[in-house]
């Protein structure tokens, strides 16, 4: 029986058990893993926070050694992900591949980001004895770490945004320790990753308690990770039901804490009338690669398209089903998102005004989480009636709202919930004679998009996967990127001072050379 890793030891293997199951086949896969109890919640939580003082400690070379170490330890088992990996999630070998690469790629970009230093957003206000009438104090400040970290393990990224994932290379890059409550779904990825986590922090001679990784179910073990006052910060990718709870169990602790929680999204795109139809099979394409791409699980999953009504609507919706025609039902990531993508689809088509233009059809593949691509349509009369038919459906389905007037998408976007993404496909023109549409839209948006397709989230400095709420629970962070970063520190000013009792990037010589505001 496999168990918990809390610091350095493993968790309790007699505790209730639970199993993975193979989302190709249904079938239960062999290992069972012990769901830890409050006691051991408690036991990393009180790790991690012994662990706290001394990691904020550490400088950027040390982190930075840590990191890029991680990296290479996972590259060195991919091998193992593989079919690990492929058997709990039913994901194939180039994506599991593919995400080791970019998870690696993260650690290995955070590595860079702490080394070189500047991210600490230094300020320094020097001190003006001599000021009328009162004299200026000598103010430095500079953001410092906010402490242990709970992660969610997300559904959708067994790698990528789960046990070294990128809420947990960012908070251990701010100097903070993470306790992991691993998903259901994918335990036997998530405790090989867990090992190798343990192994590099003993080889970077780490403090235990700088990384636990939990199993459990989120209603006990997640919530009572939350709710724990050692834990200061909580990162979470999945559904809005989830990331609300934990939001709303933060915000009545004691002591609220902020929960980064990136949750629902439709990734609305705009299609205005200057595009034209001799662009509608290369759109339609390019859509329908975005739409079902990993079965349509991608958070930027464009869920809504509006486009011009009339001989266009018409050629665009038939030209687009023809496409969604060639897609295959695959295996979904577990039983409980395939359910929930055809309960989504039946009640999105059962709206007043929705057609389905087309649904493929699973009954051949009973056995496994299997879905295939849905296409519906409505007029922006209607869909502006009906508030249901904005709500996410987390698969590969795409509604096409039809328009007459581009003016009617102001109304739309008004209307409109936060979004991780909103995207507009056009002329150049189209940019002019709409002007005030995507001053509306940056309200609503953490990433625009111009004649691109928003799935495939660049890894990099100047992205932004965040927005207002539902998106996420809080607007004004990214979860990906080094922006991620700024989610676990917060600023402390250091006034009066002597030199040498200030962190290195704030002292008189600057002796790390990093990048500050002076005033
Ligand atoms: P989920 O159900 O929200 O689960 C994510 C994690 O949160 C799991 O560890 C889960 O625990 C925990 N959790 C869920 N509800 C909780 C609660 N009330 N209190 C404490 N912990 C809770 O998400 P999922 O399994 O990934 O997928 C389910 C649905 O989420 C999908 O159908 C889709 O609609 C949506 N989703 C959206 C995105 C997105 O990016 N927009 C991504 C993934 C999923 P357990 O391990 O016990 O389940």
């Amino acid at each position: 029986m496999e168990s918990s890793l809390l610091g350095y030891s493993r968790g309790d293997a007699s505790a209730k058990t639970f199993q993975a199951v193979n989302p190709e086949n249904g079938q239960t896969l062999p290992a069972n893993y012990a769901m830890v109890s409050e006691e051991e919640v408690e036991e990393a939580c009180r790790l991690a926070d012994q662990a706290a003082p001394i990691i904020a400690q550490f400088k950027g070379p040390r982190k930075a050694e840590f990191l890029r170490a991680l990296a290479d330890g996972i590259d060195g088992v991919v091998g193992d992900l593989v079919p690990m990996m492929s058997a709990e999630t039913g994901l194939p070998e180039p994506r599991v591949r593919g995400e080791t690469g970019r998870t690696c790629g993260q650690l290995r970009m955070f590595a860079k980001l702490v080394e070189t230093g500047s991210w600490v957003d230094a300020r320094i206000d020097r001190a003006q004895p001599n000021r009328e009438p009162l004299p200026k104090p000598d103010l430095r400040a500079m953001l410092r770490p906010i402490g242990p970290v709970a992660v969610f393990c997300a559904s959708n990224f067994p790698l990528a945004f789960s046990v070294a994932g990128g809420d947990s290379a960012s908070a251990w890059a701010a100097g903070c320790p993470v306790v992991v409550k691993a998903h259901h779904a994918h335990p036997g990825t998530a405790l090989l990753i867990g090992q190798v986590v343990v192994n590099t922090l003993k080889q970077c001679d780490w403090p235990e308690g700088a990384f636990s990784l939990l199993f459990g179910e989120g209603r006990t073990v997640g919530q009572s990770l939350v709710k724990n006052s050692r834990i200061k910060a909580v990162g979470f990718t999945g559904s809005r039901a989830g990331g609300r709870a934990l939001f709303d169990l933060a915000n009545g602790r004691e002591e609220p804490i902020p929960v980064f929680a990136e949750m629902s999204s439709v990734n609305p795109i705009f299609v205005l009338p200057g595009m034209g139809e001799g662009r509608i099979e290369e759109f339609t394409a390019g859509l329908m690669g975005s739409a079902t791409l990993g079965v349509g699980q991608f958070c930027t999953n464009p869920g809504i398209v509006f486009h011009p009504s009339g001989e266009f609507g018409d050629q665009f919706i038939s030209a687009y089903v023809e496409k969604m025609k060639s897609v295959n039902a695959l295996p979904m990531l577990h039983q409980g998102i395939c359910d929930s993508y055809a309960k989504g689809i039946l009640s999105l088509s059962s709206c007043d005004g929705v057609n389905v233009e087309y649904q493929f059809k699973t009954e051949n593949n009973a056995q496994g989480s299997y879905a295939g691509p849905c296409v519906l349509s409505a007029s922006v009369d209607d869909f502006m009636k009906d508030s249901s038919m904005m709500d996410e459906v987390f698969g590969p389905s795409t509604l096409l709202v039809s328009y007459h007037s581009a003016d009617q998408l102001l109304d739309v976007i008004s209307k409109m919930e936060g979004q991780l993404t909103a995207t507009v496909f056009g002329e150049n023109e189209d940019l002019t004679t709409h002007g005030s549409f995507l001053e509306h839209l940056e309200l609503k948006a953490g990433r625009l998009l111009f004649n691109q397709f928003p799935t495939g989230v660049e890894v990099c400095e100047a992205v932004v996967h965040g927005g207002p709420y539902p998106a996420t629970t809080d607007g004004r962070s990214t979860s990906v990127g080094t922006g991620a970063i700024l989610r676990f520190v917060r600023p402390v000013c250091y006034q009066g001072f002597p030199d040498e009792w200030l962190p290195e990037e704030l002292r008189e010589g600057n002796p790390l050379g990093v990048n500050r505001s002076e005033g």
